[in-house]
């Protein structure tokens, strides 16, 4: 009895050494960092953002089979020693650098540069998605310190109801003489309302919306500056606008061109006080694709696109679109022009060569509204208000009308049978302005209307089914 009691003690012993470390040894422990499955994932995809053949990938993650991959998913990732935890995904903000990203979420600036082969920290894009580990209970720090120019370290932390000792431990630094007033440093506090914390000095708050932003949006770029700075910026190669919006910020409504390649642009804001300190502050947006579809070679009359026309032409339409009025003239959002309000026959964007008939002349363009069922006759409405700052025949654009809306904002009618209104005339959201017509540079008669941000044309689905600012 005693016997067979100590052989099955010594039994139980046996599979607890047996099979106790495998079962108490936490999934993955000390083999690297998961990743979670966002949607539009696939292994291969993760493999390659992570710098890995998919062989690597699924050798590391024997059980996960790849056709069955579901977001929130947890997919180890080898070859990231010294980086534990969770890694998720995040995008950049404007303000945001190396540094301030890696202070925030308290990780080495050289496991972020690894997570996501950054090979400059200038490649930091406000937009772009970047790579982040997640430690358990773990809150990215959000409370910057206040950090007066003109004092010292130990000055700041006393008035920060801190050490220099923390100070220099969560910002990673090594001794005081690397801290300098104008970096992003943090303390342990939490501050919910701050995530930007990253911002210039200068700028309360600083949203660019949406972001990434894409060929062919519309941008609103919301600012808040300290105290009384006037503001200004350029984004890409346009000089922004900005207006008061009403709740004691400023906003700038900007187009991206749809031809402009996807990648990164400098979006610059200045901010000038009121006794001439000016404060610049520029780093890089992404612009991702729009994903416009090719239609097919158009074939149209030559005249049409001959530059000696349609150069005079754009030049005509550039100068009144540029002309900025202070006031905006609109409220909420647009509404459709036509008569049929929901039915295309062209939607913005579509890329376009022209060839003209009988001759070896091509012309690449975009197509640069929204084309609209229905023929000759058809009443045309005014989408919002404004005040109408041409109207008159056009060699490409047939009979055409332009609404100034305000603050950079035009609305361009083209193609009309006939028009009911003259220049200078105030008009009204849904006011008849005039007809559907096939004049200028057409296929067949149809109703074309686009949109102007700040001189560029943008995609005017946006401008009815969102209000701006
Ligand atoms: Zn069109």
């Amino acid at each position: 009895m005693q016997i067979k009691k100590l052989s099955l003690l010594l039994l139980v012993s046996i599979s607890f050494l047996l099979y106790t470390p495998a079962l108490s040894m936490p999934m993955n422990a000390g083999s690297g960092p998961s990743y979670l499955v966002q949607p539009g994932d696939s292994l291969s995809s993760i493999a390659s953002r992570f710098g890995l053949t998919l062989q690597e990938l699924m050798d590391a993650n024997p059980t996960i089979d790849p056709n069955t991959l579901a977001i929130g998913d947890q997919v180890l990732i080898p070859g990231l020693e010294g980086i534990e935890g969770l890694l998720i995904t995040d995008s950049v903000q404007f303000g945001d650098s190396l540094t301030s990203l890696s202070r925030r979420n308290q990780i080495q600036p050289e496991y972020l540069i690894k997570l996501n082969h950054i090979t400059s920290p200038s490649e930091l894009f406000a937009g772009l998605g970047v790579v982040l580990p997640q430690k358990e209970n773990f809150k990215p720090l959000s409370n910057r310190l206040a950090f007066p120019s003109d004092s010292s370290l130990l000055e700041a932390a006393v008035l920060n109801e801190t050490t220099v000792y923390d100070i220099l431990s969560i910002n990673q630094l090594g001794g005081s003489w690397q801290a300098l007033p104008s970096d992003v440093l943090y303390d342990d506090k939490v501050n919910e309302d701050n995530p930007q914390s990253a911002l210039p000095f200068s700028l309360e708050k600083l949203i660019i919306s949406p972001l990434p932003m894409t060929q062919g949006g519309t941008v609103k770029i919301f600012v808040q500056p300290k105290g009384d700075a006037a503001i200004s910026g350029m984004l890409v190669d346009k000089p922004l606008h900005f207006f008061p919006d009403g709740t004691g910020q400023l906003v700038a409504i900007q187009g991206v061109h749809a031809m402009l390649n996807t990648g990164p642009y400098p979006l610059r804001i200045v901010s000038t006080r009121s006794d001439g300190t000016i404060e610049a502050f520029e780093q890089m947006v992404i612009v991702q694709s729009g994903n416009y579809p090719a239609d097919p070679i158009l074939n149209v009359d030559p005249a049409t696109i001959d530059p000696a026309a349609t150069e005079p032409e754009i030049e005509l339409i550039n100068g009144l679109v540029s002309k900025i009025t202070d006031q905006k003239l609109w409220s909420g959002l647009f509404l459709s022009p036509s008569y049929f309000n929901d039915c295309f026959t062209s939607r913005y964007g579509n890329r376009r060569t022209y060839v003209g008939i009988g001759t070896d002349r091509s012309f690449d363009s975009f197509h640069s509204g929204l084309d609209f069922c229905g023929g000759t006759g058809l009443p045309i409405t005014a989408p919002a208000d404004g005040v109408i700052v041409f109207s008159g025949p056009l060699t490409v654009r047939g009979n055409a009308t332009i609404i100034d809306h305000g603050w950079g904002i035009f609305s361009g009618i083209w193609h009309q049978d006939s028009t009911v209104v003259t220049t200078g005339q105030t008009v009204k959201q849904g006011e008849l302005i005039g007809y559907v017509g096939g004049t200028g540079r057409v296929t067949g008669a149809h109703l074309h209307w686009e949109i102007w941000a700040n001189g560029v044309q943008v995609n005017p689905m946006e401008w009815l089914e969102n209000q701006y600012p």
